[in-house]
């Protein structure tokens, strides 16, 4: 383990996709340098290496959207540049219903953002992918440049190639430093570390640090993921497809399928158990949505936390309440996708400047004030 140095530039708290990509784009643009602190030994330990690494742009909110779409643009130039991590399998999102208009919706969001997608009728979509014919819906909307994630190689990515910052693994930050008002660095066991600017990229502990002085209403909700025995019919370049009937997703992985029942439970941060009535939860919504997947054997499963605020929308840039302190958190089950340019935007705030490419005010902290009460107790 690395000693802890007395002063630093920046300091980041958590080593997931914000933490890392924040220290990668801060790296980039030469306008700081510091320390990753990670509690945990290994990378990855919670929601950046257990997620279900769908690259999803198809996304309602224009926020999400808007971040979803720069941070595809910069991780296709990594790929370029060092090599690949996406496998371009495409998604599609399907519909029943009052699902369809949603997905018109959808269709027309992305068009404005420049993301192409086809609209199809339920026919025109199983004439296409004929895996399609085991699930029930009336419309489908085709998304070719989303895809699957190695997330393990993009987490280690952007950890190597934030060269400025030293990750120092098994190291919480268990408290802030504030002096005069402000906060000057954090506390890691007995080792104290000042700097200019400290960066919260908690995940589901995000808001803790600062939970006297500035609490963020964090809400941390629990899904699980699926894999299935082998099955014969999968096809690994099969796309990605996202029910909204249900919901439920589900995406070749191995000789068989991950499958996730979109649950949602808050829990307190931490590793959640898994529970039982998910599996029954997932089978109940395939028997109505999925009729032909009714003879997966599920085999493996684990449960985690997508950590939200009440809006939904990310917390990034500087605290509402103690000036030297920066969020990067509340992202969801997009986190993934958007981490490239989440870290864009933490790190042009810790550098006092204005992104000119997404309204900054959707994302600030300010926005829940004070007096903001937390939805789960620590
Ligand atoms: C089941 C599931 C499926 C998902 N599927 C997808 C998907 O398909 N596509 C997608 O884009 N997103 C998906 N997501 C969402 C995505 O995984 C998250 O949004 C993203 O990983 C959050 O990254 P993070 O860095 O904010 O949090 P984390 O990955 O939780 O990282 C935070 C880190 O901070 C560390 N930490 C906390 N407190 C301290 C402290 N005091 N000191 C030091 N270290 C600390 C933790 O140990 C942790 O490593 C999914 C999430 C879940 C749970």
């Amino acid at each position: 383990m690395h000693e802890l140095p007395e002063q630093t530039g920046v300091i980041v708290v958590g080593a997931g996709f914000a933490g890392a990509a924040t220290a990668w784009a801060l790296t980039r643009s030469n306008c700081g340098a510091g320390i990753i602190l990670e509690r945990e030994a290994t990378l990855g330990a919670h929601a950046s290496g257990r997620n279900a690494g769908l690259a999803r742009q198809v996304e309602s909110d224009p926020v999400t959207l808007a971040l979803s779409v720069r941070s595809m643009s910069h991780i296709r130039r990594l790929e370029r540049e060092r090599g690949e991590l996406l496998r371009p399998t495409g998604s599609l999102t399907v519909a029943s219903g009052h699902g369809v208009a949603s997905l018109v919706q959808d269709h027309e969001t992305c068009r404005q953002a420049g993301v192409p997608t086809l609209f199809m009728s339920a026919r025109d979509a199983k004439a296409r992918f004929r895996f399609l014919e085991r699930l029930r819906f009336e419309a489908a909307l085709w998304c070719p440049s989303d895809g699957v994630m190695d997330i393990h190689a993009l987490l280690v990515r952007y950890v190597k190639l934030a060269s400025g910052f030293t990750l120092h693994g098994g190291r919480a930050a268990d408290e802030l430093l504030i002096a005069g008002g402000r906060v000057v660095g954090v506390r890691s066991g007995t080792s104290e570390v000042r700097a200019d600017a400290v960066v919260d990229a908690c995940g589901a502990w995000a808001g803790q640090l600062s939970r006297e002085q500035s609490p963020l209403p964090i809400q941390p909700l629990r899904r699980h993921l699926f894999v299935s025995g082998p099955l014969d019919y999968v096809e690994r370049d099969w796309p990605f497809t996202w029910s909204l009937d249900g919901p439920f997703y589900l995406r070749p992985e191995g000789d068989g399928l991950l499958l996730s029942p979109c649950d949602e439970t808050l829990c307190p941060a931490g590793v959640p158990p898994a529970d039982p009535s998910a599996a029954h939860l997932l089978a109940e919504k395939l028997s109505h949505h999925a009729p032909g997947l009714m003879d997966v054997s599920l085999r493996r499963t684990w449960a985690c936390l997508r950590t939200f605020v009440p809006d939904r929308r990310p917390v990034i840039g500087p605290d509402a309440v103690l000036p030297g302190l920066f969020h990067a958190s509340a992202l969801g089950g997009f986190g993934m996708t958007a981490s490239a340019a989440v870290g864009e935007l933490a790190a042009s705030f810790v550098a006092g400047t204005r992104p000119d490419w997404i309204d900054p005010d959707l994302v600030a902290p300010v926005r829940f004030g004070r007096s903001t009460k937390l939805a789960v107790p620590w």
